[in-house]
């Protein structure tokens, strides 16, 4: 589903990703950990070319990303992307929030992209605030109405970046369970997440990072039980 080649990428003299390869199968879920600074955030950001590559190769659903125009618009769509902070639109409702993209991308009409956007609520357990606007509800509630925002383009692939480490304690789990739910469905997901609850639980793979390389990647149980470098047992040993 997403496939990154020989990726690289570097901010002047700091080379941030250095000969990443890394596949994503259709309904596996992938996640991410590192030390800050290791390139989680660049690395999934280049994935809908939100950063541009030196060189290497990344493709989503078997396309190569276009550099720009309607073509990169298009697989935009296709990915969804929910960010540490939440990026909702402060003047409109959850509901509007929910239903912009796709009445101006996807142009489907406001009747059925409000339908759409209700049951999408319900998924993600807010229905009940359709109508407030975002300051009006707690982190966790903002959060889900972002996720409920970026499943209503029907991404092939969602991308989360720490989606839960601006949120209080108590609603973290809220979050990660609407995640859990959606890994459970079958969705496409790449995780960058410190949740090494979630990443046991829910991750068909870990990939671990360390100053623009991936260390490692196996499955959660081998990963966490048997890392097999210096650099992942260190990391574990002081997130653990
Ligand atoms: P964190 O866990 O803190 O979110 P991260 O693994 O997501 O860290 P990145 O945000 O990908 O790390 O950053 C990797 C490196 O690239 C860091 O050293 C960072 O300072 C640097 N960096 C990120 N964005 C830019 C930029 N636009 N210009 C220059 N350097 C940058
Ligand atoms: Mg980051």
């Amino acid at each position: 589903m997403v496939r990154l080649e020989n990726v690289e990428k570097h901010y002047g003299p700091l080379h941030v990703l250095q000969n990443i390869n890394l596949t994503i199968k259709p309904r596996e879920v992938v996640v991410i950990i590192g030390p800050s600074g290791s390139g989680k955030s660049t690395l999934c950001r280049t994935i809908n070319r939100l950063e541009t590559i030196d060189s290497g190769v990344i493709s989503v659903d078997g396309k190569e990303l276009p550099a720009e125009g309607a073509a990169l618009a298009r697989l935009r769509a296709e990915v969804g992307m929910v960010f540490q902070s939440f990026n909702l639109f402060a003047h409109k409702t959850i509901l509007e929030n929910i239903m912009l993209a796709p009445t101006k991308v996807r142009k489907i009409s406001r009747r059925q992209s409000e339908a759409e956007a209700m049951k999408l609520l319900e998924r993600v357990g807010i229905s009940t605030q359709a109508h407030k606007y975002p300051a009006e509800l707690s982190g966790g509630q903002q959060q889900r109405a972002a996720i409920a925002r970026a499943l209503a383009m029907n991404p092939k692939v969602m991308l989360f970046d720490e989606p839960t480490s601006a949120l209080d304690p108590e609603m973290v789990n809220e979050v990660l369970n609407v995640m859990t739910d959606l890994a459970n469905e079958g969705m496409t997901m790449l995780v960058v997440t410190h949740e090494m609850g979630f990443a046991r639980r829910a991750a068909d793979r870990v990939v671990f990072m360390d100053q623009g390389q991936i260390v490692e990647q196996n499955t959660p149980v081998e990963f966490f039980d048997s890392p097999q470098t210096e650099r992942a047992r260190s990391f574990l040993s002081s997130v653990l």
